[in-house]
């Protein structure tokens, strides 16, 4: 297994010229600030479905049956030409067993939460997930994600990171084969991470291990794996919870 957390982001954060204008949004907090145990794979949703460099700039619009992704002068529809490109990328994205992922936030296509819905007047109808974001945390519900702009302060990033990592620990345990005594040492070293995390889920784990008696093992593991993710997953407490899959 690559010692490194493969971490999704965003391109135009890490520094590639990929904006609507030719130019990027370098987070050095986010690209200096993972240390060297992260592996960044960079994701431009816009320039990989084919969309050139400059180009015009694009957004959401509420319409019948759905949210339209289109140009903002022409009007061109690009909704099924980047939902066809992200199938084909969330497929490959499998092979990476990212940890995580970290969106560039007010994107049409990138931003996870309140990005602008508008109306065929240009109003804003309403908010919700790019385009990408949506299909990624569709695909993905399970992996901890995050906006840019949510890990502005030191204390943010290393919640994202703990999380991440904790993941990465769970995922290593379980692909080793662990045994009862692994999966309470396991608990033991994560527990308060996750009663901080998401407490109604903590109280669940608790509740598990205590019960797991002679229970199979291996079902003990499957569940615990799988209320684990849902709580590194969620929302910290004061975090409006995201708007995982929807737009
Ligand atoms: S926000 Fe997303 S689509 Fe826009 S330039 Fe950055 S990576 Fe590309």
């Amino acid at each position: 297994m690559d010692p490194k957390i493969a971490l999704g982001i965003s391109a135009c954060l890490l520094g590639e010229k990929v904006r609507y204008d030719g130019r990027h949004k370098l987070d050095r907090r986010l690209r200096d600030g993972f240390g060297q145990r992260v592996r960044w794979v960079p994701v431009c949703p816009e320039v990989e479905c084919g969309l050139p460099v400059p180009r015009e700039p694009i957004h959401l619009v509420a319409a019948r049956g759905g949210v339209r992704l289109e140009t903002l002068e022409t009007g061109v529809d690009l909704t099924g030409r980047m939902k066809a490109w992200a199938r084909k990328r969330l497929a490959a994205l499998r092979a990476e067993n990212l940890g995580g992922f970290v969106f560039k936030a007010r994107s049409p296509s990138c931003g996870l939460e309140c990005v602008e819905i508008h109306s065929r007047s240009g109003a804003v109808a309403r908010r919700g997930a790019g385009l990408w974001a949506a299909a990624f945390t569709a695909r993905f519900p399970l992996l901890p994600v995050a906006e840019e702009g949510r890990l502005r302060t030191r204390a943010a990033r290393e919640d994202f990171c703990r999380r991440v990592f904790a993941l990465r620990r769970w995922r290593d345990l379980a692909a080793r084969g662990g045994t009862r005594a692994a999966l309470l040492d396991f608990h033991a070293r994560h527990k308060l991470l996750l009663a901080a995390q998401a407490p109604v889920l903590a109280r669940a784990l608790e509740a598990l291990l205590a019960r797991m008696g002679n229970t199979r093992l291996e079902a003990v593991f499957d569940r615990y794996g799988a209320l684990l993710a849902r709580a590194l997953a969620a929302a910290p407490p004061g975090v409006k919870e995201r708007p995982r899959g929807s737009t």
